[in-house]
Parts: structure tokens; C-alpha cells; sequence
């Protein structure tokens, strides 16, 4: 009866026990506070490799510390092995606290010793670390005793020595095992030898007195002692000495515009990873950053103080390699600023898209308004309504009558300019827009027709993302079809047209690649900003050059460094050798599908005739009506082969070339210049020696009869040009000639 009594109060016994252990760990979850959650809350430092996984930066945080991230599964069966038998031994066992190792210590504790970290648990040491309170009072011990429960309740052992070793203060700027392991040894926690271990063990003791590059002896002594007691060897501190890091990690700073880009968009979308493998490829980019820096070198004596660079896959659109400036550190020329992302006139190195939005343009019938063939007129030409825009060519020369091909590719402006008034400037936005030209939302429509010329601001990453549409067959990377298949390859076959080239660039050799390639280069405000654009069928290329704090020095141009400098990349890219075989093949720009070649008068881009005195062959419509017309330029007179020039040509024709013949009946008569009602502002002095010129063209008569506010005025014989005397008012200009007349207004003020 007693025995059975006796057995039951065993019995309540152990169950209220287990129901005061139950009600006491449900109490600890309670705890609002967890130390171990604010310390998992901490910031980690991202580690950036390149595609190679070359590191390239181990960011700082805003303390200057780094700590990188030490994951569960990655935490090896030997650092657990080092760490525990050197801090906590019986970690596996205690819920928090270890009261034998804590009695002990106390006891040491009582016969005068010091305490150290007198039986501190692993737990306790992450309420120490998180709440930064070093004290060794009575009351603070009990705190940390309460905490390291609460933390045991609330968490697995695995979770706690996560937490534990990822906030470990290591000195030299280093927190956490992985951020000791790559800053005393340059290596990933992994990678640590049993000894590098031991060493790493004991800093966090007291990481200024075992600091292992400036107190070697008492550094190696404390873990010599550990590593023989761990792993049962008997060396000797001297021995143990050899292990120990020589010098700090010398920690990288590659791509660091980039990697800055990518941190600043990732700040509105926070993402956890601490470890990011880039597109980037490290060799692409020292050799990228060199690049830079001898073409500055070069530049030396011009307008150019800085340079930046972007080569993108084509495949994905990702950047291989991407500088910012030539030098990231230098204060001077602004290093720090990123070129990638400035924004700057782009010059004609924005001509391609325009001729590309021109190809696929169809008139009111369905047929295309240019091909590669059309003549434009490459003569001084007014354009615009409201305001007069007046385009002139680089080298203000002007070159007659020149086809699409080599206006593009030689890139002049009045054709330019022509294509975008045709064409309309909305028209051109919403396509640039497409392109991803988000830039020009804002200054795109001031721009107005200079935007042929590239007036307007957009970024070196936006042209680049954009050039690469061409080689991409049209598709943008967002998988948008922004050309037609054909326009693109079009564009293709023209920037990488040797020839026609010439007439802008003479035969150079800066284009020159022994694979297939296209090039266009563009400068702006005074060779302030000098752009290249390049690519192959795999990359696309981007370089810019100038100065970021828009200063003009006057002295050479440098014109041609940009392209230099993408030229050398690409070759880079494809080894010293070049492409061959089937890689070679595979590089080729495609046919566009719906043109053929055709054999075409070089002048007037018509089907050839038997007098033409030069052929080309050109990707002509398959359906086009204008090429299958028969040249009506080169005519056979007296046996003698005579080039006639439509009329357009003739004011041209009298100032540049004046032994060309004009064909004067092949337009209808009308009034060139001025326009119907233009606006003159004359100046009041000299006023008889000012005059409105008149330009006529077309007529089928050579004589014009000019009337002047419908009073007879004279009579002329071609070219149809005169001046009118000037008096303020309103007037009218009436040209007759034959049956034909033509009839403006005009005001002087
Ligand atoms: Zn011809």
C-alpha cells in the first residue's frame, strides 16, 4: 500500500516535472525579445563573382565590416568539430546553459582568477555579441543565462551555431568565419585547413591580443594549445607559427559601376541572396579597362578626358563588361561618374534607326517610300515650318545626288534630315521609344528634326541595347520585333559596307575586321562626346568618349578612338586569329528574304541602263516599281553618253559642280526658295544692297517670265535664278514659263 502510494507520488512527481519543463518552454517562446533574430536580421555582405566565378567584390557595409554569409549546409562537420570543442563543449547537451562549466568557472572565479568568457555557452555568447555588453557583473551574467534559454527554447542547435558563427568578430574588419576565412587567408570557409581553424578559433576571444598578423606568438601559443588538444598532436607553438596568415586579403573592387548599378536597382527590390555570379567576364573587363586608358593616353592634347565602355551578348543582352570610366578612383575627371548611364548627344551614331524606320515605310500604295537604292538629295536644303532648319554636312561639303546606301553609311546629314521630315518626327519618337530610348522621353521632342542628327540625350547602355536589334534581326531583348526581319539585315549589309564608307570616312582602317561587322559612329558639341557603336553577329559594343564635366578644350578630335577602341574589343573577343570554318560562316549577316540584287545605275539608283557609266548591285524590292525602271539620267546624244541631273540639282550644280548638265524637264515648274509665305527680317541699314534670291526649278521652256506683286518684272534664260529688290510689306512672286506658272507670297518686315 505504502510501496504503491510512494510510486504515485514518484509518478506526480515526474509528471509535474514535465509539465512545469512544458509550461516554462512555452513561457520562453513567449519572450518577445530573441536575440538571435535581431542578429539574423543584420545586414550581409554581397559577394560578386564573374561568369568564370573570379571574385570581384565583397561589399562593405555601412559599419566598414564585412560579413559574408556562412549558410547551414555549407557550415563543414570541421569548423562545428573546432569551434564547439574550443568554445562550448557540451553545446549538443544543455538547453542553453552549461551549469557545470559555469560552476567551474565561478569557482575559478572565487580563488581570484579572472573570467575570460567564464562558461559562456555558445547561446550566452550570442546574447553577448548581440547586445554588445561586455560587463562582467553579476546581474549581466543572469541576463545572458535567461536569454541563452529563451534562445535554445526557440530555436535548433543547427540555427544557434548558424547564427554564432556568422557573428563572430574576427578584427581587420572581418565578422563572421567566412569573412575571417577570406580576409587572414583568402579562402572560403570550407577550404580552412585544421590548423588555419584553430587559429581562427581563438581571435574572437580577444581579436586584439590573438591578432595573428600583429601578435603572432600569442596568437599561435592559444592555438597550438586548441589544435593539440582537438586533434591529440603535440606541436610545438613555433611548429603551429607556420600556419598562421601572413598578410590581409587584399580584397578586390572590380566592375564597380556596375556592380553599383546593380546594387542601387536592387534597393527597391530587396532580394536575400548574398552570393551573385554577374554576366560579367573579369578578363573582358581589365582588358576593356585597359583599352580605356591607352586610347586616353592617345587622346592626350584633345577634348577627351574620360571613357567609358559596354559589350553586351547579343544571345541574352547581358553586359560582359562594362566600365563606367577608365578609372574609378580618379577624383580629377570625375572617375566615380558612370558613362554607361550618362546621358549625351549621341550624334549619328542614331542615324541607323531612322534608316531603319525609312526602309520599312510604305506610301499611300503600299510601296516603300525608300529602299537602299533611293536617291536623296544631298544639297543645301531649308526644312521645317515654323522654324527653319537648316542641316549641313561635317566637312560642309555637299555631294548631289547620293542613294540611301551611302548617305547611311557615310552618314550625311541632309539626307538625314530629309528622311525625317518625310517621315515626321512623332513617327520617329514612337519608334526610338520602342528601341527602349527612355531618355527621350524628355528632350526627344525639343529635338524636333535635329533629332536626324542626333540632338536629344540618351544613355550609352540605351544605344547599345539598341544597336543590337540590327544583328538580332529586329527583335529587341524584351522579345519585341521593333524592325522587320529584312530592315534589319538591310542595315546590316550597309554599316558594313567598305565602300560605302568612303565618301564620309575615305577607305579607313578602323573598321576594318577580318569577320563580319558593323560600325557607326557618331560625336556631338564640339567633339565633347564621341561615340562608337559596334557589333557581330554575338556582340554588340558601345564606347564612348569626352568629358563628363562638359568642358571644351580645344586641340585635336580623337574622332576615331571610340571606333578604335570597339574595333580591338570585338578582335579581342574572337583571339588573335580571328574566326574560321564554320564559326566564320555561322558570323555572316543574312540575306534579307524579300529583295533581290539587282544590277542598278550607281547615280541614279535606277535599274541600269546601256549608257550607264557605273553599276552597282543593290538588295532591290522584289515588287518595286522605281528599280524596274531603266536609268533615264545617262542618255546617248550624238553618240556621246550625256549625264543630265534633274533640276533639283541645279543651284547645286552651279556651285559645286558646274560642268554637270541639269535635265530641266523633269519636274513640273515651281518656286524652290523662298517658300510660300516666308518671313524676312531685314536690317534697316544697307537696304539697297539687300535682295531676296529666287530659285526656280523645273519648266519645260528655257525662259521664265517673273512677275513682282503682279507687275512685270524680268525676263531670264536657265537656271532659273534671280533676286527681287527688298521693301517692307507684303508680296508676290509669280514665275511663268511656257503654259506652266507657279505663284508664292512673302513678307518683309
Ligand atoms: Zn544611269
Amino acid at each position: 500500500m505504502a510501496r504503491l502510494k510512494k510510486g504515485r507520488i514518484v509518478l506526480a512527481a515526474a509528471l509535474g516535472i514535465i509539465a512545469l519543463n512544458v509550461v516554462i518552454h512555452l513561457a520562453l517562446l513567449l519572450v518577445p525579445n530573441d536575440p538571435l533574430k535581431i542578429l539574423e536580421a543584420r545586414p550581409y555582405s554581397q559577394v560578386y563573382y564573374d561568369s568564370n566565378g573570379n571574385l570581384l567584390q565583397v561589399t562593405s557595409l555601412e559599419d566598414g565590416e564585412r560579413r559574408e554569409k556562412l549558410a547551414k549546409k555549407d557550415i563543414s562537420r570541421l569548423v562545428k568539430k573546432v569551434f564547439i570543442k574550443a568554445e562550448d563543449k557540451r553545446f549538443y547537451f544543455h538547453h542553453g546553459v552549461d551549469y557545470a562549466a559555469l560552476t567551474s568557472a565561478l569557482f575559478q572565479n572565487l580563488g581570484g582568477k579572472q573570467i575570460i568568457r567564464g562558461g559562456s555557452t555558445i547561446p550566452m555568447q550570442i546574447v553577448k555579441i548581440q547586445s554588445k555588453d561586455n560587463s562582467l557583473t553579476f546581474g549581466r551574467k543572469l541576463h545572458d543565462i535567461f536569454y541563452a534559454t529563451v534562445i535554445e527554447a526557440k530555436h535548433t542547435k543547427i540555427t544557434i551555431f548558424e547564427a554564432y558563427i556568422n557573428n563572430l568578430f574576427f578584427g581587420h574588419g572581418a565578422t563572421g568565419l567566412a569573412s575571417a576565412a577570406r580576409t587572414f587567408y583568402g579562402k572560403t570557409a570550407d577550404e580552412l585547413t585544421e590548423r588555419e581553424l584553430c587559429c581562427l578559433a581563438v581571435i574572437p576571444r580577444n581579436p586584439t591580443s590573438y591578432d595573428p598578423i600583429k601578435n603572432p606568438e600569442n596568437c599561435a601559443q592559444r592555438a597550438c594549445e586548441l589544435y593539440n588538444k582537438i586533434f591529440h598532436k603535440k606541436l610545438t607553438p613555433a611548429e603551429f607559427a607556420e600556419s598562421l596568415p601572413k598578410q590581409i586579403f587584399s580584397y578586390p573592387y572590380e566592375a564597380p559601376h556596375y556592380i553599383r548599378y546593380l546594387r542601387q536597382a536592387q534597393e527597391n527590390n530587396s532580394t536575400s541572396s548574398t552570393s551573385i555570379t554577374l554576366s560579367i567576364n573579369l578578363e573582358l573587363e581589365k582588358y576593356a579597362e585597359q583599352l580605356l586608358n591607352d586610347a586616353l593616353l592617345q587622346a592626350e592634347g584633345s577634348r577627351i578626358s574620360n571613357a567609358s565602355l559596354l559589350l553586351i551578348e547579343n544571345k541574352t543582352g547581358m553586359p560582359l563588361a562594362w566600365v563606367g570610366s577608365a578609372q574609378f578612383f580618379d577624383d580629377e575627371h570625375n572617375g566615380q561618374i558612370d558613362g554607361v548611364l550618362v546621358k549625351n548627344q549621341p550624334g549619328s551614331s542614331m542615324k541607323p534607326f531612322l534608316y531603319a524606320l525609312a526602309l520599312e515605310t510604305k506610301d499611300e500604295n503600299g510601296e516603300p517610300l525608300f529602299t537602299p537604292a533611293s536617291i536623296l538629295a544631298d544639297i543645301p536644303q531649308e526644312f521645317g515650318e515654323e522654324k527653319l532648319y537648316i542641316p549641313s554636312n561635317f566637312n560642309n561639303r555637299y555631294n548631289g545626288p547620293v542613294r540611301l546606301r551611302i548617305a547611311l553609311a557615310s552618314s550625311l546629314n541632309v539626307p538625314a534630315v530629309h528622311i525625317l521630315n518625310t517621315l515626321g518626327v512623332d513617327n520617329y519618337l514612337e519608334k526610338l521609344y520602342e528601341l527602349g530610348f527612355e531618355s527621350l522621353r524628355k528632350t526627344g521632342k525639343a529635338a524636333d528634326l535635329g533629332l536626324a542628327l542626333g540632338a536629344g540625350e540618351v544613355t550609352l547602355q540605351e544605344l547599345v541595347q539598341a544597336f543590337a536589334v540590327f544583328p538580332r534581326d529586329g527583335l529587341t531583348f524584351n522579345n519585341e520585333q521593333v524592325y522587320e526581319q529584312d530592315t534589319a539585315r538591310l542595315i546590316c549589309s550597309i554599316l558594313s559596307d567598305k565602300g560605302a564608307r568612303a565618301l564620309g570616312f575615305g577607305y579607313t582602317q578602323t573598321f576594318e575586321t577580318s569577320y563580319p561587322s558593323i560600325f557607326k559612329t557618331g560625336t556631338s558639341n564640339q567633339y565633347q562626346n564621341i561615340i562608337a557603336l559596334g557589333a557581330t553577329k554575338d556582340y554588340t559594343i558601345g564606347v564612348w568618349m569626352g568629358n563628363f564635366d562638359g568642358q571644351t578644350v580645344m586641340g585635336k578630335t580623337g574622332s576615331s578612338l571610340p571606333a578604335w577602341t570597339a574595333k580591338k574589343m570585338l578582335d579581342f573577343l574572337y583571339g588573335e586569329k580571328g574566326p574560321s570554318g564554320d564559326k566564320l560562316k555561322e558570323m555572316q549577316f543574312l540575306e534579307p528574304q524579300n529583295f533581290s540584287k539587282q544590277k542598278i545605275c550607281s547615280l541614279s539608283g535606277m535599274r541600269a541602263g546601256p549608257d550607264c557609266t557605273a553599276t552597282v548591285y543593290e538588295y532591290c524590292p522584289n515588287d518595286d516599281e522605281y528599280h524596274s525602271q531603266v536609268c533615264t539620267w545617262h542618255k546617248k546624244v550624238d553618240g556621246e553618253i550625256k549625264t543630265l541631273y534633274p533640276s533639283e540639282y541645279q543651284q547645286w550644280a552651279r556651285t559645286t559642280k558646274p560642268d554637270i548638265q541639269i535635265n530641266y524637264n523633269t519636274a513640273p515648274l515651281y518656286i524652290q526658295t523662298p517658300k510660300n509665305n516666308a518671313v524676312f527680317y531685314y536690317s534697316q541699314l544697307n537696304i539697297e544692297k539687300q535682295a531676296v534670291s529666287v530659285e526656280v526649278f523645273g519648266g519645260a521652256q528655257d525662259t521664265l517670265q517673273v512677275y513682282y506683286d503682279d507687275i512685270f518684272y524680268d525676263e531670264i534664260s536657265r537656271p532659273f535664278t534671280f533676286q527681287l529688290p527688298v521693301e517692307k510689306g507684303q508680296h508676290t512672286c509669280t514665275v511663268v514659263c511656257g503654259d506652266e506658272t507657279d505663284r508664292i507670297e512673302f513678307i518683309i518686315k
